[in-house]
């Protein structure tokens, strides 16, 4: 083998680790996006077992230069979350914040891969938020919220609080 072709060789391989490979394990750790089987080769969680080999999925993926369009929920949901995130924690958060937060859990797509854990940290804010003003109904609805969502997390990290809040 020449050096040329070891070196271009190397260079794919690094390509297809990085821009594949840990991207896409990006994509479940930092977005929450599940494995997916139906979205095609340019989608970067593309797990179709045809595609499962590094440098045959790499190779489909940059085929295409555009995001997948299917994956497009989670990264929203994810930006608006970790931007309202931000503001909870700068203490410019005003009623309309935890409003936005709010809706955005309660509309959010139910196929989330993890779901229950990251919407119940995102949940955490507007209940502290209610919780630091001594809003009671806010921390009722709150509640109301993730039982109704089923977020057993979110359920279970404030069990203490909950009990008190229903006993009252
Ligand atoms: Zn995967
Ligand atoms: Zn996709």
């Amino acid at each position: 083998m020449s050096i040329k072709s070891e070196q271009v060789e190397r260079s794919i391989k690094n390509k297809a680790m990085g821009a594949y490979y840990l991207a896409h394990e990006f994509g479940h750790t930092y977005y929450r996006i599940p494995d997916q089987y139906e979205h095609g080769g340019a989608c970067l969680m593309n797990s179709a077992y045809e595609d499962m080999a590094v440098l045959v999925g790499y190779k489909k993926l940059i085929e295409s230069d555009k995001a997948c369009q299917q994956c497009e929920p989670w990264v929203t949901l994810k930006h608006e979350i970790e931007e309202l995130k931000s503001i909870f924690k700068s203490s410019e958060a005003d009623l309309s914040h935890v409003e936005r937060m709010l809706t955005l859990i309660a509309e959010s797509p139910t196929f989330i891969l993890g779901r229950d854990y990251f919407l119940s940290l995102a949940l955490n804010f507007p209940f502290r938020y209610y919780e630091s003003i001594g809003d009671e109904l806010g921390l009722f609805y709150c509640v109301a919220l993730a039982k109704n969502n089923r977020m057993s997390h979110f359920l279970e990290w404030h069990v203490d609080k909950i009990k008190k809040i229903e006993k009252e």
